[in-house]
Parts: C-alpha cells; sequence; structure tokens
C-alpha cells in the first residue's frame, strides 16, 4: 500500500472540484484580497469607523503574526549549524519541492475572509473581552473534544483510494518535510482545516466565554504546532517523556508526523497522539525513533566542502535561513531587502566578534554529501589589512577540521583560492580563431596557468605586468618555441588593438577605456568588474552547472541561475568524482586544465554557454 501511495503521489490529479485555489492565476497579487480588510481600517483611522472596524485590525494583525510564526519556524529549520544532527529526513529540500510549496500562505487568506464572513454574520462577535479564564477552558474542550477526532477521521477519510489521488496527494508530494509544507494543501482540505480551526474558536465565542486573547492564542498556537510537527528536526528531548509517560500522548513531536510522511497508514492524529492510541494506528516505531535521534547524533562527514565567504550585506540575506524562496532563484538587489540592511549590519558585526566558520547549505551526488561552508566574513573585511590574520586563521581552522573529520575534497571560494577548473572555463570560452589575448593578473597563480596554456596553443598572450622579474619567471616555464608567443606590456594602451581581455585584477572605468570597440572581457576578478564600455560584452564569473542527478538543491550560489556553481567549486566536485588524490593547492599544473575539463564533461557538468 505504501509503495502503491508513493507512486500516486508523483502522479495525482488536479482536476478535482475544489483542488485548486480560486485565485490560482493571481500570483502575488492575490494579496490584494486583503485590500478590502486594510481600507476599512485606514476608514476607522481617519474617524469615521465604528467598532466593526477594530475587528477588521485584528484580522490583519493575527494574519501578520501567523505568516510570522510559519517565517521563523522556517528560519530555525534552514539553520543547518545549530540542528544538522537532529533532522529526521537527511535529504535537502529542492527546488521543485519549494517552488510546489511556495503559495504556502494561500490558507491564510482563506481563513482571513471566513473570519471577515463569520463577523459579518455574527456582528456580536465584535463585542469580546480582552481576556476570559473560562474561555480558556471552553475553548481546550473543544479542540479536545471535536476538533481532534474531527481531523483525525478527516484526515483518515483523505488517505482513502478516492480522496487520496483526488487532493491529499499533493501534502504528501513534499518529500522533506518544512514548515511551509503545513500549509501544502488544496482548496478543499483547507476549507474543512477552517472548520477544525473555528469550532473551538468561534464556538467558544457563542458559548459566550469568548475573548481577544483566546483567538490570538489559539490560532497561533494552532499554527505553530503544524509547522512544529514539519520542521524535519527533533527538539523534544526523549527524558521528557520518560520522566512524564502519559505527555507522549498528549502532544505529537517532528519524529511523530514525519513518521506519518514516511508510512502513511499510521500517525494521522492533529497534535494528540491520544486519537491514533484509540483507533489503534499508533506507528510502532514512533518513541524508539525519537528517543534514537534524542540520544545518537547522525552526524553524517560531508564528502566534500565548499569553503565558502558572504560577499556583502546585501547578498547576505540571500541565505536559504532567511527567506527560502529568495535564497532559491538568482540573487539580485530587491526592495524589501533594504529595511532589513541595519539589521544585517549588526548580525556581520556579531559574526565578526564570536562566529566560527559554519554550515551553510548541503545537497547530494551520487550519494555522497556535499556542503558548504561559510567562513563568517564579508568580502569587503578581504581588503582590510587588520582583519586579514583573522580569515586566514578561520580558513586554516576550516581545513585542518574538515580534514581531521574525514572530508575527501575541500575547495575554497573566489577570494580564498582559484581553482583549475577556473581557468579552463575562461579558456573554453575563448574562440579558436583568437591569436591575440590582453590579460591582466598575468603572474597571479590563474593568470600564469592560463598565460601558459594559450602559448602553447599557438596565441599571442600580452601579459600586463610591471615586473619585468615574474614575468620572466613564467615566460621561462614556456618551451623554448612558446616563449615568443608570451610579450610582456606595462600599459593598457598597449592592447588598443586587441579585442580579447581576459581580467584578472580589478580595473577602473578609464583602464577600460583603452579597450577597442567589441571587446570581449574574460573576468577572473572578484569582485566582478563594473561592465562600463556599452560598446564591449563583459564575461560572468566562471562557472557551471551541476549533473542533473543532483539531489536535495535548493539554493541558488549567489546571481547563478538555479543548479550553477561557481568553478572553484565545481572543481572540488569533479576532484571528487574522479577521486583524485592530488592537492590543488600549489600552482596549476597547464597539463592538468584540459584533464580536468574533460573530467568535468564526462561526469555531466554543463559549461553554461559558449
Ligand atoms: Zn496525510
Ligand atoms: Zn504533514
Amino acid at each position: 500500500m505504501l509503495v502503491e501511495e508513493n507512486r500516486i503521489c508523483n502522479s495525482g490529479k488536479t482536476d478535482a472540484p475544489f483542488f485548486a485555489w480560486p485565485w490560482e492565476n493571481f500570483g502575488n497579487y492575490k494579496y490584494l484580497l486583503y485590500g478590502p480588510l486594510i481600507a476599512k481600517v485606514l476608514y476607522s483611522m481617519a474617524g469615521e469607523g465604528n467598532k466593526e472596524d477594530t475587528w477588521c485590525l485584528h484580522i490583519l494583525i493575527l494574519f501578520v503574526l501567523r505568516g510570522l510564526v510559519h517565517q521563523l519556524c522556517s528560519t530555525y529549520s534552514n539553520l543547518l549549524f545549530l540542528n544538522r544532527t537532529r533532522r529526521l529526513n537527511q535529504q535537502g529540500i529542492n527546488f521543485n519541492q519549494i517552488d510546489a510549496e511556495w503559495h504556502w500562505d494561500n490558507f491564510l487568506i482563506l481563513q482571513a475572509i471566513v473570519a471577515s464572513f463569520s463577523y459579518l454574520c455574527f456582528p456580536s462577535l465584535a463585542n469580546l473581552p480582552i481576556w476570559d479564564i473560562r474561555g480558556t477552558v471552553c475553548c481546550l474542550i473543544l479542540h479536545m473534544g471535536i476538533s481532534e477526532p474531527l481531523y483525525y477521521w478527516m484526515h483518515r477519510l483523505l488517505h482513502s483510494n478516492i480522496l487520496f489521488p483526488s487532493y491529499h496527494w499533493l501534502h504528501h508530494s513534499s518529500k522533506v518535510p518544512h514548515p511551509f509544507t503545513a500549509g501544502h494543501a488544496t482548496f478543499l482540505e483547507h476549507l474543512l482545516l477552517c472548520v477544525i480551526v473555528g469550532i473551538p474558536t468561534l464556538g467558544t465565542a457563542f458559548l459566550g466565554y469568548g475573548s481577544i486573547s483566546m483567538m490570538y492564542s489559539y490560532v497561533l498556537g494552532f499554527d505553530f504546532l503544524r509547522c512544529f510537527g514539519h520542521t524535519n528536526v527533533e527538539v523534544i528531548p526523549h527524558s521528557l517523556f520518560e520522566a512524564i509517560p502519559l505527555l507522549k500522548y498528549i502532544i505529537y513531536t517532528p519524529t511523530y508526523h514525519s513518521l506519518h510522511h514516511v508510512d502513511t497508514r499510521t500517525n494521522f492524529c492533529l497534535f494528540m497522539p491520544l486519537y491514533d492510541l484509540l483507533w489503534k494506528t499508533i506507528n510502532a516505531n514512533s518513541w524508539d525513533l525519537h528517543k534514537q535521534i534524542c540520544t545518537k547524533t547522525n552526524d553524517r562527514v560531508p564528502d566534500f566542502v565548499f569553503l565558502a565567504h558572504v560577499v556583502d550585506v546585501m547578498s547576505a540575506m540571500h541565505a536559504p535561513f532567511v527567506f527560502r524562496s529568495f535564497s532559491s532563484i538568482p540573487f539580485g538587489i530587491k526592495p524589501f531587502l533594504f529595511p532589513m540592511w541595519p539589521y544585517t549590519v549588526l548580525v556581520m558585526l556579531i559574526m565578526w566578534a564570536k562566529s566560527k566558520t559554519f554550515l551553510f547549505s548541503f545537497y547530494n551526488l551520487r550519494g555522497r554529501l556535499h556542503q558548504t561552508w561559510v567562513v563568517p566574513r564579508f568580502g569587503f573585511q578581504y581588503f582590510l589589512p587588520f582583519a586579514a590574520e583573522g580569515i586566514n586563521n578561520h580558513i586554516e581552522d576550516a581545513i585542518l577540521t574538515a580534514d581531521k573529520i574525514g572530508v575527501k575534497v575541500i575547495s575554497l571560494a573566489a577570494l580564498n583560492k582559484n581553482e583549475g577548473l577556473n581557468g579552463a572555463v575562461i579558456l573554453k570560452e575563448i574562440p579558436q580563431d583568437v591569436d591575440e589575448v590582453f590579460l591582466t593578473g598575468a603572474t597571479s597563480k590563474l593568470g600564469r596557468a592560463i598565460a601558459l596554456y594559450l602559448a602553447r596553443r599557438g596565441v599571442k598572450v600580452l601579459m600586463l605586468t610591471q615586473s619585468t622579474e615574474r614575468f620572466i619567471k613564467v615566460q621561462k616555464e614556456a618551451s623554448v618555441d612558446r616563449q615568443k608567443f608570451l610579450v610582456q606590456v606595462t600599459k593598457y594602451q598597449a592592447a588598443k588593438n586587441c579585442k580579447t581581455w581576459i581580467i584578472g585584477k580589478w580595473m577602473t572605468p578609464r583602464e577600460q577605456s583603452w579597450a577597442p570597440s567589441r571587446t570581449h572581457f574574460h573576468q577572473f576578478v572578484v569582485p566582478p568588474i563594473i561592465p562600463f564600455r556599452r560598446d564591449c560584452t563583459y564575461g560572468k564569473l566562471a562557472a557551471m552547472k551541476l549533473p542533473e542527478d543532483v539531489e536535495g538543491l535548493g539554493s541558488c550560489e549567489y546571481t547563478m541561475e538555479r543548479g550553477v556553481v561557481h568553478a572553484c567549486h565545481a572543481g572540488g566536485v569533479v576532484h571528487l568524482l574522479e577521486g583524485w588524490e592530488h592537492n590543488e593547492v600549489g600552482a596549476i599544473n597547464v597539463d592538468q586544465i584540459d584533464v580536468v575539463w574533460d573530467a568535468a564533461l564526462r561526469h555531466g557538468l554543463k559549461p553554461l554557454q559558449i
């Protein structure tokens, strides 16, 4: 049956009545549905309204708070450095799941509408007191006596052979639970959920014990527990259940609900396992698994680590634990980031003072665990002389730690260090018919490799460097018949007739102005140069697309498209896939450039565009 249902999961129907949301095609304009409520509140603030308008204000505040509860739970769920050892499903959440759950907040709009209509039908609801202790008791009784069992049977029905393939498959199509999965269900299911939430809240109000605080706490508590069950991180200590055994039937745990997602014939309850006990659907493994997760830390050693750093304050907000959806699209500056800027600066200062290198994201490729670790430093700090030592210590510590725990390959990001595939990607972009290039940063690690490689190909390389000594050192590495292709130049003017510029050092608009019209600027400089010339083209930082069979990848690397990573990251992946033993920290072996490129293509990594 389990296998059966899983199969249906992937091919569920979407045309059943009340499957889709009425505002399915509105996109983000759906938030305009809050418009009438906002208008009414503004109207009353202008002094024209009456009591009913405070009710509207409460609905609005409540729905902002509900969104916040979900957001905070999402943040917690994505703080891998805090909870990696307590994760239930070890897979990452991929782009497909993020896209499917994109409009997880539809039910908040629905419930705001239902709440508004409840008021319009029963105006007496406007007169609720702030607090009524009897209401709390009444609300709990209604919840336990009606909502819980009703949800239980509704959920069991949703798993029947008729309703599952028409509706409930959608919720179960999310492979790795996440707080947003809690809201991910069909319109029909959320209409039913309105009844579940409505009985204790409106019921208490109709019985005369209603209060504003009861409304807020029940609804926010309800949301929190739904998110909590889907966090994919176990937080309740098992010792608590050992001390008070009864408690395990009163409140469920993330482990408990995660088992429902694994074995869909068990653990149907809303929040209280009591009802699964009553109707004999408790998963026998529930408490053992809970104990196992709480006592045994499953801290799997990654096979590969990409050691990155934060680019700047704006891009720091692109982290998956800030906004998951934003992180799943390439980074770009968005208006909503500006109000958060001061807080992020504060976080940066705290990180500078306190933080260690931390686990940022992960994915799996062919059974191997790949992690990105972040050095708690921002790009600009790399250019501060007094910060250099701190950064070097962090990088060194991270490398030592990785080595100690048994990481097979560690790759250092752009400002930390360059790697061979970086050069390969740039070199493969240069058209075959080019016979002359201009190269800056020419005696750097990567610049040297590019110069020597092109000289072998018979391309004349104008190497910009002030140091004749360093130039000669590189030139001598080329075979005698190729040395003539390497030419030292000391001014940008020398390249005023060359249309292929390879930039390895930051350059000013004035320096760019020497390039002839229709020049293409290839780049291996971080940060990239500002595209100042309208009549020229600019290459992006070298990057490659990860193989199609990458699993659990759900965030974009900085401005890169989905699945695309910087060449230094991709280089490490190739290294691991090939099982190479050699170290890439020293000078780049020019012979390796074609080898690493061919290996990358063979393993399914793709160049972006050539
Ligand atoms: Zn279910
Ligand atoms: Zn669920």
